[in-house]
């Protein structure tokens, strides 16, 4: 039996391990352990990657999300649109300012956030839209951007999942007003801990973040006002600048990934394989199929050696946590009928061509034997 964990991020520690060890020296014997020179370092490599003005490094993906809606001052009686089918920060970034996140159901073929149903949920509380690049497939940044501007809304990209991806030849993270990035560990490009960080060409933003984060001061000592301790730390700058140099190949080799999974699962039945549109860079961060047996067939895959993961079992609306904002089952029926189908399979820049086709032919044992 071969064995394909979910994830193998010590498989891509080895690739990188000189670089990484002799770096970890380096930033003890300079005791830059907070902010400072490698996170500067990062900052400045990150924004020019992205090609914009300012990039803030903060703690977390959560904390990029908090510091930004607060820096363009949502907050109490303000509503903010995301998507139902999303990691849970991004709606509670929005509940940490004292906002009310109103949730959006999720396109049946993309599964981002289904635009033509943004404009419904507009009223005169609306203040911003957070389009998140699920899975690493960017959102259609074209239209969106076209509701906002006619409604006068601030857009925040949550690229905790897409970076590096494109929309027509532009990266995403650089369509709305700021963008978040989340560097958790997992993501494409990840920390060895927690990291993140906000995108924009507003200086005005840009540094309300970088008071934000530390205090609400920028002399140390004078605090213009209560803040948050959302330092990044030194280590985190240090290894995100090393593996940003590898952040372009590894996601190429993402795609090809997906392209050797959609390719061979396509003739079988019960799976429907991702979607990849010609006019974007999907990254796949995740690669998410549907399938009606999802229980059996996660189960059967387990007992082959190979890990699956499931993005996400329940959809925002009908968690306890948002309970209190009223939605009901039903709300949601594309994210509903969705959830219990979703299976994330194993992807990442080590995953071996033999890995990758043990996975599809234990799929497709499955399949004989439980057609
Ligand atoms: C990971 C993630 C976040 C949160 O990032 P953290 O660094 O874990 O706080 C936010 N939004 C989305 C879509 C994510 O996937």
């Amino acid at each position: 039996m071969m064995n394909v964990p979910f994830l193998d991020l010590k498989a891509q520690y080895h690739s990188i391990k000189d670089e990484v060890d002799k770096k970890l020296v380096e930033v003890c014997e300079n005791t830059a352990f907070t902010l400072g020179p490698y996170v500067e370092e990062f900052e400045k490599k990150f924004s020019e990657y992205l090609g914009v003005k300012h990039f803030v490094a903060t703690s977390t993906g959560t904390s990029a999300l908090h510091s930004a809606l607060l820096a363009f001052g949502i907050g109490n009686k303000d509503e903010v649109i995301v998507p139902v089918n999303t990691f849970t920060a991004t709606a509670e970034a929005v509940v940490m300012v004292g906002a009310k996140p109103v949730f959006v159901d999720n396109d049946p073929v993309t599964y981002n956030m289904d635009i033509s149903k943004i404009e419904n949920l507009i009223t005169h509380k609306t203040r911003a839209i957070i389009p998140v690049h699920l899975y690493g497939m960017p959102v259609d940044m074209e239209k969106l951007g076209e509701i906002a501007k006619k409604h006068n809304l601030i857009v925040i990209e949550d690229c905790a999942q897409s970076h590096g991806a494109k929309f027509k030849g532009k990266i995403t993270g650089t369509f709305g007003h700021a963008a978040c990035f989340s560097f958790y560990p997992g993501k494409n490009l990840g920390s060895y801990g927690e990291g993140g960080g906000v995108a924009t060409n507003s200086t005005e933003i840009a540094e309300k973040i970088e008071k934000i984060r530390n205090h609400g001061s920028k002399i140390k000592y004078v605090h213009e006002f209560v803040g948050y301790n959302y330092h990044m730390h030194g280590f985190q700058g240090a290894m995100l600048t090393i593996k940003l140099k590898y952040l372009d190949g590894w996601n190429k080799r993402r795609l090809q990934i997906a392209k050797r999974y959609n390719e061979m699962l396509k003739d079988v039945k019960d799976v429907v394989p991702p979607f990849i549109d010609d006019n974007c860079e999907h990254v796949f961060h995740l690669y998410v199929i549907r399938t009606n047996k999802r229980e059996e067939l996660k189960n059967f895959l387990n007992d082959n050696g190979i890990g699956t993961n499931i993005h996400y079992p329940h959809p925002l609306h009908l968690q306890e946590s948002y309970k209190f904002l009223g939605y009901k089952k039903g709300s949601f029926p594309i994210a509903e009928g969705y959830a219990p189908k979703l299976l994330s399979l194993p992807i990442y820049p080590e995953i071996t061509d033999e890995q990758i086709d043990y996975v599809v032919e234990k799929i497709k044992q499955f399949y004989r034997e439980n057609g």
